[in-house]
């Protein structure tokens, strides 16, 4: 989701590189889980999230909606979110101990936290938001350590695709009627998200699908 903020507001003002070392570190955040509670539908999933929940929990994409995700509409194009229970109790792959009980798969938007993605002419750089996570003395650590992704430029890449592919489509849904719209919505659904990623070739599969919407989109 994009949001119109003052980054001198929210951020140290800089932006970082994957191999740039940040202040992030939360000593494995301590007893918090703060940022996995009252976050209402913001943690938005991309396709390789999902790819990795269904890979690791060996089930579909049916399989976590409802438990586990929910879908809701994000600038017109229906995307699904992790899904927080009330009252506090928040993620539902939080377990009794407050801590994410799939960590080493978990998605990138926790991976990123307190970390941003600002989106400028066709790339994206990172930044740290500065008033997000409440540890105090927080350390400096290299981001790319950080996110633990492995092959992390095939994944910078895929991340662009996605956003910039996404965009195009959220910025014309003002002027789409509701039957366009709704296609559109339902086409991304199915082929990036509901369509199984066969095997452990994530990023190949998603280039493929990307080049069939971008043909679609531009003969539309
Ligand atoms: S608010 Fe900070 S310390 Fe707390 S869970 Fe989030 S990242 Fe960890
Ligand atoms: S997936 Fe893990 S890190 Fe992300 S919100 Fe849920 S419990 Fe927290």
């Amino acid at each position: 989701m994009e949001r119109h903020v003052n980054m001198a507001e929210i951020s140290d003002g800089k932006r970082y590189k994957s191999t740039d070392m940040a202040r992030i570190g939360c000593n494995e955040c301590e007893g918090c889980s703060d940022c996995c509670r009252e976050v209402g539908s913001s943690i938005v999933l991309d396709p390789w999230d999902v790819y990795m929940l269904e890979k690791n929990l060996s089930c579909g994409f049916e399989g976590l909606l409802g438990r586990h995700l929910e879908l809701n509409v994000v600038d017109g194009v229906v995307l699904p979110n992790l899904r927080l229970l009330e009252n506090g109790e928040g993620c539902t792959f939080l377990d009794e101990h407050g801590r994410c009980s799939i960590h080493d798969f978990r998605p990138g938007f926790c991976r990123l936290f307190p970390l941003g993605r600002l989106y400028e002419e066709g790339t994206f750089s990172y930044f740290l938001q500065t008033a997000e996570c409440r540890k105090g003395n927080r350390t400096k650590v290299k981001i790319n350590k950080w996110l633990g992704i492995a092959n992390l430029a095939a994944y910078e890449k895929f991340i662009c695709q996605w956003h910039y592919l996404l965009k195009e489509v959220q910025v014309r849904a003002k002027e789409m009627d509701e039957q366009e719209l709704r296609g559109w919505s339902m086409y991304f659904l199915q082929e990036f998200y509901v369509r199984p990623y066969q095997g452990d070739d994530f990023y190949g599969q998603f280039a493929l699908r990307y080049e069939a919407a971008k043909e679609k989109w531009r003969n539309q």
